[in-house]
């Protein structure tokens, strides 16, 4: 036998082979996750614990006499997947063993042996994915009816030349309104997204901070005087400008604008200090996150800006709100930022967006 039949032998009746597999000598061996983890659970099934010993006996039988393949072994446990009664899985798995022959006649046949299972429709949803090179996906799931209107209207704007697909992405703008200077008149619009932009303004590292007064900061110069942020600011930045500071050490200090609303002010100095979820490789933006206490507000965690960052709605459900518990991580202030913390202990900064407010100013 050449080396090609014997590998070939190896695949096509496996089941004796499974009974000493091991996971760790495949995945050192340079196999791909993927195929380990399929092959770990037909492993599991023949030779795994089970109630059913005897069924699982009858299936090894089975399947040495119609030399399933470990390709089809696998298919069979993919067509089971959605079956959880474990009785009538055996049931079926022995069905499915019995049919003699290749892959494809195994696939026709388990179309008759393995009914349906009714799943319920999609929940209507729309999803947005990670931006390459500037663009972005989005996802959209609904009802026939609601997405055959949509596409029946895009598909009046597409004319002979061209593919469909960038026409219909453009009508589809016009219809929401983002491309003001075409000659349809929207009928309903949202408005594109117009970013704020904020000044960061560094403190001088001897200014010291002394005290919050009000919704303001106290600072302390070297010639033993007092003011308060906005003097500061009023007498080296004027007074119109919406500005924000930010001291090396400690962070966000206060944010000055005509508008003194705490909450909104914290959310914007939040934002500015990481203009992203601060999990390592979240793409999603501060503007759409949740203010989340680094200290939980029911042990005391207090509203301030060196406990508070901006998480995503995900992140902050999984993030490890009790320091003593590490199982998905943890989002800490260090030196004034928020950054994430590895259930190991190491800080790990999110590189999708790493203009936060402290990296410009102070260039970490
Ligand atoms: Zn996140």
């Amino acid at each position: 036998m050449n080396t090609f039949a014997a590998l070939v032998t190896g695949l096509t009746n496996p089941i004796e082979t499974l009974a000493s597999f091991d996971a760790q000598v495949l995945l050192d061996a340079g196999c791909k996750p993927a195929l380990v983890r399929e092959w770990t659970k037909v492993h599991k099934v023949y030779y795994g614990p089970t109630k059913f010993t005897r069924k699982q006996a009858n299936a090894i039988t089975v399947a040495r006499s119609t030399k399933k393949s470990l390709d089809q072994l696998a298919y069979i446990e993919s067509r089971l997947a959605g079956i959880t009664d474990p009785g009538k899985k055996w049931e079926l798995r022995l069905a499915l063993l019995s049919v003699k022959g290749n892959y494809k006649t195994l696939q026709r046949r388990a179309q008759d042996i393995v009914p349906e299972v009714d799943k319920p429709a999609p929940e209507p949803t729309i999803r947005f994915g990670r931006s390459r090179k500037a663009s972005r996906p989005m996802n959209v799931m609904g009802p026939d009816r609601d997405m055959a209107a949509i596409e029946y209207a895009l598909r009046q704007k597409v004319t002979g030349d061209g593919p469909a697909g960038p026409q219909m992405y453009e009508a589809f703008m016009t219809i929401l309104g983002l491309r003001p200077d075409t000659e349809d008149t929207p009928t309903q619009s949202i408005a594109p997204a117009v970013p704020r932009p904020l000044i960061l303004i560094p403190l001088e590292e001897h200014i010291k901070i002394i005290s919050g007064a009000g919704d303001d900061v106290i600072l302390g110069l070297t010639d033993g005087t007092t003011m308060t942020g906005a003097e500061y600011l009023a007498q080296n930045f004027g007074d119109v400008l919406e500005v924000a500071v930010f001291h090396p050490q400690q962070g966000a200090v206060n944010l000055y604008d005509t508008q003194r609303f705490a909450n909104q002010k914290q959310r914007d100095l939040a934002r500015a200090l990481s203009p992203t979820c601060p999990v390592p490789d979240c793409r999603h933006a501060a503007d759409n996150c949740q203010v989340h206490h680094i200290k939980a507000w029911s042990q005391g965690g207090l509203t301030n800006m060196d406990n508070l960052a901006m998480l995503c709605r995900y992140h902050n459900r999984t993030n490890d709100d009790d320091p003593e518990r590490s199982y998905h991580g943890r989002v800490d202030n260090i030196r004034g930022a928020p950054i994430w913390r590895s259930p190991r202990g190491h800080l790990v900064p999110n590189t999708v967006h790493p203009y936060g407010a402290m990296a410009l100013l102070y260039g970490r």
